[in-house]
Parts: structure tokens; sequence; C-alpha cells
């Protein structure tokens, strides 16, 4: 079970990643974007992290901790990810509504979640150079794991797996949305900074719901 402490934990986690690969994820945004999507990423989570720090974990429910993930991530955020992050976490919070834990029906549906609120909010498809394009098979290879009777690690396990290969696939696209399709067929070969930043969200996260 996924308690409010746990999903802080989830965050704290994602925060010390992000920083840690903050340089490598505006140096993938240089190449076809405008270079911040690692300082972007680490002003998000950090006031996030501090966000979360101000809640008492005793009375927060898990949606709670989405949902102030969700306004201190808008808040601080004016690029781009600022209003996908915040969709994402907001639909999390929606997804778990009521539950005083998470088990790992609960937690698939709030990454499910996430993964649609990030297409229903910046509309982009499936080939587009998206960090969408790592969402999606990281949602769906949960639920297929789910469907097998999966434990929440091995479910975890397989969405980062997929979000890896997703990103890594990026690498073939031609960007249509966001700033990168400006470069059109010249954003070819390389690697989509918000793939490459959502493959170490899930893996952080795989890490964390295995301990
Ligand atoms: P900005 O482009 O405003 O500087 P960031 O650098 O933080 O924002 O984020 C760029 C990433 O946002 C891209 O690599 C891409 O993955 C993602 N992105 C941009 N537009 C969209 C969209 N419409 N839908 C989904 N993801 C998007
Ligand atoms: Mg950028
Ligand atoms: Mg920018």
């Amino acid at each position: 079970m996924i308690t409010s402490q746990n999903l802080v934990a989830v965050f704290l986690a994602i925060a010390v990643a992000i920083e840690k690969d903050k340089d490598r994820l505006s140096e993938l945004d240089g190449v076809i974007g405008d270079a911040d999507h690692g300082v972007t990423m680490s002003i998000g989570f950090t006031a996030v992290k501090n966000a979360l720090a101000g809640l008492d974990l005793a009375e927060a429910e898990p949606a709670t901790v989405f949902n102030t993930a969700a306004k201190s991530f808008l808040k601080a955020v004016g690029a781009s990810s600022g209003p996908l992050y915040a969709t994402a976490f907001m639909r999390a919070g929606a997804a778990v509504k009521g539950r005083s834990e998470l088990d790992r029906d609960a937690m698939v549906e709030a990454f499910q979640a996430m993964a649609r609120g990030i297409q229903d909010r910046g509309k982009a498809e499936r080939g587009d150079k998206t960090m969408v394009d790592a969402w999606l098979p990281a949602s769906e290879a949960l639920g297929e794991a789910a469907g097998k009777d999966a434990t929440l690690t091995e479910c975890f396990e397989a969405a980062a797996k997929a979000a890896a290969e997703g990103a890594e696939a990026t690498k073939a696209m031609v960007a249509s949305k966001g700033r990168a399709s400006r470069l059109g067929e010249r954003s070819l070969g390389h690697m989509d900074p918000g793939a490459a930043s959502t493959a170490l969200i899930v893996q952080t996260m795989a890490e964390e719901v295995a301990k």
C-alpha cells in the first residue's frame, strides 16, 4: 500500500533525480528547443518539494499530495511543461480522491490519469516527438502488467522500461508539437528532452515503489 508519506517520498526522489540530471536535460533541450528543460523541471520539482514540506501527512490524503504538487508546479513553471505536469498531478489527485492509501490498482489508475491528462492538455499524439511518446507507452505497459496480475513493483518496472524505450524512439521522430516543431526535419536524430525527463521520472517512481 502506498501512503501519503510514500507518495511524498516519490516526489522528493523525483526532485533529487531531476536535479542530478538537470544539465543533461537542458543540453537535450539546447539541441531542439531553448535549452531550459532541466532548469524548468528543477524549478518545478523544487517548488513541489517545498509545498509538500508544508503538508501535515497525518491528515493529508494521497489526493491532497497530488493536488498540492499540481498547484505548486503550475505556479512555479512558466514553460510548456508547467501546465502539462500540473494537469497530470491534478488528474492523479482526482483519480484517487477519498482513498487513504493506494493499492496497486489505484496507483495504476493514478498513473494512467497522468498520462491522459498530459495528452488532453497538450493535444500531442504519439509520434509527435514529445513527452507523450514516453508517457503513453509507459501507461500502456503498466496497465498490461496489472492485467497479468503483476505486483506493483513489477508493474512500475514495466512502465519504466517502456518509458525509456519511448524516449529512445523519439530520436527517430520529427517534432510536430512544441518548440522543437519549428526545426522540422532537423529535429531528427535527437531525443526529445520532455520524453527524456519522463523516462527519468518513471524510473524513479519504479525505484521508490520497490522500496
Ligand atoms: P519550453 O518548450 O516551453 O521551453 P520545456 O523545455 O520545459 O518547455 O519542455 C519542453 C518539452 O515539453 C518538450 O521536449 C516536449 O516533450 C514537451 N511538450 C511541448 N509541447 C507539448 C505538447 N503540446 N504536448 C506534450 N508535450 C509537449
Ligand atoms: Mg525548453
Ligand atoms: Mg522555455
